[in-house]
């Protein structure tokens, strides 16, 4: 019996399984207007972002190095484990959300990747080699590719172009321009990194392209759990458009005149006409191709259309069902609380901890010396000065190397603090007092409990440690 081999396992593979290069044709249609508009504005975005700034800080700034991030004006420092897992899990709920409402619009619309891909190197590609051929590459005098060479170095001009911009985010303009007017010997980390994005870019733009979308990305393999079956698809209409066939051929058919149009313009080479697949980023460049064709062979366009796989089966559509309830509740509390913690955070953080070893000890004339030691983040972006002092604790001291403390913007300093005081302050070996500190415009106030002798007779064994209250 004979079987059936199929032509192709993957769009992008041939049969004797080598790499079938795409050259998708570009459908100039009414989303491919609005998809190049989208496009340039996120790129501007992208490229203004780091020349801008807010409160006189920069509008975007990931300083791993010095572990200080600051998103719209924000500071985010480490300690803020909170706030950081609140805003992955409110952006996370915001993609469920946005994907189960609109399906894959941001791979069509918004990712980098496409929007690089079909909307900056395609369209050098195209105009350097020439469309789906790509003859104009080959100058057959010669043999050679000189259009092609030309298309390597403009894709390379672009790349570190996009390379330094992406490493401003992370470094700040004022650095990047520094390191780009000094010898890459004074920075060779910085310049490694951006020669490693460079070459990145270049792979991914010149070689990879849309394996990227296909075997890399991990959101297009989630589609099946993020779907549902009324969520926004780029979908073929199989009832109007089968059963498929020429025009020519006279016999009844769909709407389908199965010309192919909508296979060659698609990023990945799929045909939609095979239903919803994996691979389908949903750039719509079907549907323009296809709008085109129907326009020729005077049939109403929306052949392939956004539309829904319930919508596609002839199921009224649905705006309201369990996820687009359950996904926007979480996300209202995950945003209402991310909201509530960033409006409760301090200006500083200020951690105090009693101090190594015995708790306390006695100086030479008997009072009572208690040793802490005090943590102070400035989450500002200015350098502060805290001075600490202590509440309810007369004729107590503190003694410290560094009192007002100074901790620059986003530092973390710490400091030894050592209170002393007479035996009479502790009433059953404890003392209740509160530690004050301040930078002049913000006041802290810290409940702490000062340990020392029970009883009046106590005396210590050496001018500097007792073992009693060891056990508390
Ligand atoms: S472009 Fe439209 S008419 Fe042509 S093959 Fe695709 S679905 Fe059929
Ligand atoms: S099938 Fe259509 S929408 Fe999907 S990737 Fe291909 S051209 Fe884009």
């Amino acid at each position: 019996m004979a079987t059936h081999t199929p032509d192709r396992v993957l769009s992008t593979l041939n049969a004797d399984g080598s790499r079938r290069w795409l050259r998708p044709k570009r459908s100039e249609g009414a989303f491919w207007q609005k998809r190049r508009i989208v496009a340039y504005a996120l790129m501007f975005v992208f490229f203004i972002i780091p020349y801008l700034r807010l409160h006189g800080k920069p509008l975007v700034l990931l300083d791993i190095p010095r572990r200080l991030f600051i998103i719209l004006g924000t500071t985010f420092l480490p300690t803020d484990t909170l706030l950081f897992m609140l805003l992955f899990v409110t952006v996370g709920i915001g993609i469920f959300l946005l994907t189960a409402l609109f399906g894959r619009v941001w791979c069509g619309w918004g990712c980098p990747q496409t929007v690089y891909m079909e909307f900056l190197f395609r369209p050098i590609e195209r105009l350097l080699e020439g469309g789906r051929t790509g003859t104009l590459s080959l100058d057959r005098a010669t043999g050679l590719k000189p259009r092609r060479l030309l298309k390597w170095a403009v894709y390379l001009v672009l790349a570190l172009f996009l390379a330094h911009t992406f490493l401003a985010y992370f470094v700040g303009i004022d650095q990047l321009v520094h390191w780009v007017r000094s010898s890459p010997s004074d920075h060779p980390t910085a310049f490694f990194v951006m020669a490693a994005t460079t070459a990145a870019i270049m792979f991914d733009f010149t070689y990879f392209r849309e394996q990227t979308c296909l075997v890399a990305c991990p959101y297009g393999r989630l589609q099946s759990v993020l779907l549902d079956r009324q969520s926004l698809i780029v979908g073929y209409d199989v009832h109007r458009g089968e059963p498929r066939g020429k025009v020519e051929h006279l016999v009844p058919t769909g709407d389908c005149i199965d010309c192919r149009a909508c296979v060659l313009t698609c990023p990945t080479g799929i045909d939609i006409r095979d239903g919803l697949q994996m691979e389908c980023i949903h750039c719509t460049q079907c549907a323009d191709a296809c709008d085109q064709i129907m326009d020729r062979v005077g049939k109403p366009r929306g052949l392939v259309k956004y539309t829904s796989r319930d919508q596609l089966e002839g199921k009224p559509r649905h705006l309201i069902r369990p996820r687009v309830i359950i996904y926007p509740a979480a996300l209202l509390v995950a945003a209402s609380l991310l909201v509530y913690f960033l409006n409760q955070r301090r200006d500083a953080d200020v951690t105090v901890l009693r101090g190594i070893g015995a708790p306390y000890s006695f100086e030479a004339d008997g009072r009572v010396v208690n040793q802490l030691r005090v943590r102070i983040t400035n989450r500002t972006d200015l350098p502060h000065e805290y001075a600490i002092s202590l509440e309810g604790a007369n004729g107590a001291q503190v003694i410290s190397p560094e009192n007002p403390l100074k901790v620059g913007p986003g530092e973390l300093r710490s400091t030894s603090l050592f209170i002393v005081g007479p035996r009479t302050l502790f009433h059953d070996g404890e003392r209740h007092i509160d530690l004050k500190i301040t930078d002049g415009v913000h006041t802290d106030r810290f409940e702490y409990t000062l340990v020392g002798p029970e009883h009046d007779d106590e005396r210590p064994e050496t001018d500097h440690h007792t073992d009693k209250g060891q056990d508390r």
